[in-house]
């Protein structure tokens, strides 16, 4: 816990500071979360939901694209895609609601436009 208080000390007063929240064994349960395609649950587990409440903290809870209000934690590398920097600050920024909508146009796409193999399968 003062561990935890500690760094976010530090992450509040240095904003450029990268922290990386990830363990091995946060991995471990996001890798088997992954496979299981089941990446919802992650977000509803305490690391990232600490984690997420940190960086809206450092982003005053504004919007890094159009500064307007925002509560949506976006991550700029895909937590498929680079796992091992789900938890790391420095890959992360508070965006607004319609401005994540714009950096996730596939979440937008029609149900039936979508590709029939999802490709990240393989
Ligand atoms: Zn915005
Ligand atoms: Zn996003």
């Amino acid at each position: 816990m003062l561990k935890y208080i500690g760094i976010v000390l530090i992450a509040m007063v240095n904003r450029s500071a990268d922290l990386d929240f990830m363990t091995p064994q946060i991995l471990q349960e996001l890798l088997k979360l992954i496979e299981e395609d089941n990446v919802k649950k992650f977000y509803k587990q305490k690391p990232w939901r600490t984690f997420r409440k940190l960086a809206l903290r450092r982003d005053r809870n504004t919007c890094q694209d159009c500064f307007r209000k925002g509560n949506t934690v976006h991550h700029k590398k895909k937590v498929k895609e680079f796992p091992h920097l789900a938890l790391r600050l420095s890959n992360v920024s508070t965006t607004c609601y319609s401005c994540h909508n714009k950096e996730h146009p596939e979440k937008l796409a029609p149900y039936n436009e979508r590709p029939f193999v999802n490709e990240e399968r393989w």
